[in-house]
């Protein structure tokens, strides 16, 4: 099979691929199979070719801010403890969530003082887990295992890291077997190998990638689709074809559809990343009781500081093995030249935005540069724009200005997103099959499937899950495959010879029906490709929707709506919701 993309997704897939625990029930019917045949093969038999369209010199861990990994970090457990052990080494435990304002009772000026917040909201995260109990302390709270076995202590699945040092680390530890190339963007998805234009009449070889040097690569049974927010096999699932190998009447490249499925919401961020030094526990005093950096001793929190219809966060995450810890600062505000995701026309009226269409009013921001997470364009104005936009916020900058004033990179973005519920009357679903190709599939997983606003930290973590239970799932289908060549309903492919005579023949006195079978094996790859989609639909849909009204109530409106937001989240830290929403959203729905 063919994965599109070597994201979070696509090599959290490529992992659990080539993991015996995601393959457990396939082993097992093996091993049974083997017993019978006595061929003493055992190995997953899954062949995986990764593509990704970054060239091979892209230094990633400049790629991306810092994210945090809950339930992500606990399924990356179930697919490899190894893995997560060399991820959570990575990274650094995340102990707290506050979320502080600036005092309403002081003038609108940027504070500097520490007393210059008032506190909103508190989430000591292993207490609100071990409070919370059932299925998220079960999965959130674990018993440590280090290579040479259980340590005794337990482990909370909470950890914030560089998203650059996440990828290196599921690089790294891939299986030597693995075949990844990078340098490789697919540009369309075909049932011939030939370059010419695709009739989609197919020879039943199996699918066949074209990508933008020209090459075809296939046959493949089923292609994945990992390829983020503007993902082209998106644009298959939904159109049927890839709609940027049509031209526009001017004779450029159609992007019409792949950028119009992703919404922007008139909401952006600026942030600064300042990479770790040796000497930064000091210079931050990390190490003080009272510190104000984001750092406790041994572990990460993550602050955010509401102003004037804006807010900032800073963090402090982990950088890789070895390496001291990076830290970030990010202002999140609202476009002026939009409401919510409306668009403001000149008219006065509003209409709703795609990427293709959207542009920022932010001054100096080059309309469609800085469309979702592509890290080409640094922000206009560095520190000084940055600070000069904290300030008019109002956001206490207490702890921002120091990172901001240090940081390395600066970037801006737009956030863009997926509507769960589709464009059209009728949502095309995550996955379809390619024509011409026996029945044979492409499937969306990660961003590419449901691209959520970020703000509630969940779209790495979504991603692992996915693949976790898509891999469940083809697995499940190769073992569906195999009890029908156990018990003699199907020849396999391997046990007929040039004549078209069956040697091995473990059929009893079963009819075979070749044809039967190419249906049923249709059948259940569709049926599971399905159970997928409908295991991870509901709690990714569900975040993108609270993570959008988030997002909107955060940076609500100056003054009196911003001062509604901070006696909300007051309320909400009372009533234990916020809680409920963080942790809803961080324990795994597999
Ligand atoms: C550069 C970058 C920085 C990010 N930074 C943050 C962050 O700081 N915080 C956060 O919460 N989220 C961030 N995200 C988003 C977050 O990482 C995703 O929600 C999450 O990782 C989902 O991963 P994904 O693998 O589905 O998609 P992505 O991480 O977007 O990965 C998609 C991959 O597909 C490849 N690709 C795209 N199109 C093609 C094509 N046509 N052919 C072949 N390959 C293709 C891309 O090169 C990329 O490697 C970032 C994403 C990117 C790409």
């Amino acid at each position: 099979m063919a994965i599109i993309g070597a994201g979070i997704a696509g090599l959290s897939l490529a992992h659990s691929l080539s993991s015996q625990n995601c393959a457990r029930t396939y082993l097992n019917a093996r091993r049974e199979s083997d017993d019978n045949n006595n061929d003493g093969k055992s190995e997953l038999e899954i062949v995986t070719k990764v593509f990704d369209s970054r060239p091979p010199t892209t230094d990633i861990l400049k790629a991306g801010a810092g994210i945090q990994l809950t339930g992500g970090m606990s399924v990356l457990r179930r697919i490899d403890p190894i893995l997560q052990r060399a991820v959570a080494d990575a990274s650094l435990p995340l102990r707290f969530v506050r979320s502080r304002s600036k005092p309403w009772s002081f003038s609108n000026s940027t504070t500097t003082a520490a007393s210059s917040y008032s506190t909103l909201l508190e989430l000591d995260l292993e207490k609100v887990i071990r409070d919370t109990g059932g299925d998220t302390l079960r999965e959130l709270i674990v018993p440590r295992e280090e290579e040479d076995g259980m340590t005794g202590d337990e482990e909370v699945m909470a950890y914030s890291i560089m998203r650059g040092a996440l990828q290196e680390v599921l690089l790294e530890n891939l299986p030597p077997s693995a075949d990844i190339t990078f340098g490789k963007t697919l540009t369309n998805i075909q049932s011939s190998p030939d370059n010419q234009e695709d009739d989609n009449n197919g020879n039943d070889e199996g699918i066949f990638c074209a990508f933008s040097d020209g090459s075809i690569e296939g046959p493949f049974d089923l292609v994945v689709g990992c390829d983020g927010i503007r993902s082209v096999v998106k644009d298959f699932v939904e159109n049927g074809k890839v709609s940027s190998l049509e031209t526009t009447a001017k004779g450029e490249k159609n992007m019409g559809k792949v950028e119009d499925s992703a919404l922007y919401s008139g909401i952006r961020i600026q942030y600064a990343i300042m990479d770790g030094e040796i000497n930064d526990d000091e210079k931050f005093g990390d190490n003080d009781d009272d510190n104000e950096t984001g750092r406790a001793t041994g572990g990460a929190e993550l602050r955010q500081y509401f102003g004037d219809g804006a807010y900032a966060l800073a963090g402090t995450y982990g950088a890789g093995v070895g390496r001291p810890p990076s830290r970030g600062a990010f202002l999140v505000y609202r476009d002026e030249g939009y409401i919510g995701p409306f668009r403001k026309g000149a008219d006065g009226g509003v209409s709703l935005s795609s990427s293709s269409s959207s542009s920022s009013s932010v001054e100096g921001v080059i309309p469609d540069e800085n469309t979702d997470w592509r890290q080409e364009t640094p922000s206009m104005g560095g520190s000084v724009g940055m600070r000069r936009k904290i300030a008019e916020c109002s956001v206490p900058d207490i702890e921002i200005g120091p990172i901001v004033d240090a940081a390395d990179r600066f970037f801006e973005l737009g956030v863009y997103f997926h509507n769960p519920l589709g464009g059209g009357f009728f949502p095309s679903g995550w996955s379809s099959e390619v024509p011409g190709t026996g029945g044979r599939r492409c499937v969306l997983s990660g961003d590419a499937a449901h691209a959520m606003p970020p703000f509630l930290g969940q779209g790495a973590n979504q991603a692992i899950q996915d693949s976790y239970c898509l891999a469940t799932k083809i697995f499940q289908h190769n073992t569906n495959c195999l009890v029908r060549v156990e018990s003699g309903l199907v020849v396999e492919e391997g046990d007929i010879d040039t004549k078209g005579n069956v040697e091995n023949d473990n059929r009893g006195d079963a009819e075979v029906d070749i044809t039967t079978d190419a249906k049923e094996k249709k059948k259940s790859l569709k049926k599971l490709l399905k159970e997928y989609e409908d295991v991870r639909w509901k709690p990714t849909a569900s975040i993108t929707a609270k993570s959008a009204f988030l997002g909107y109530l955060e940076t609500g409106g100056v003054g009196l709506p911003s001062q509604f937001r901070d006696v909300f989240f007051r309320i909400a830290g009372l009533l234990g919701i916020a809680k409920k929403v963080f942790l809803g959203a961080a324990t795994p729905k597999l």
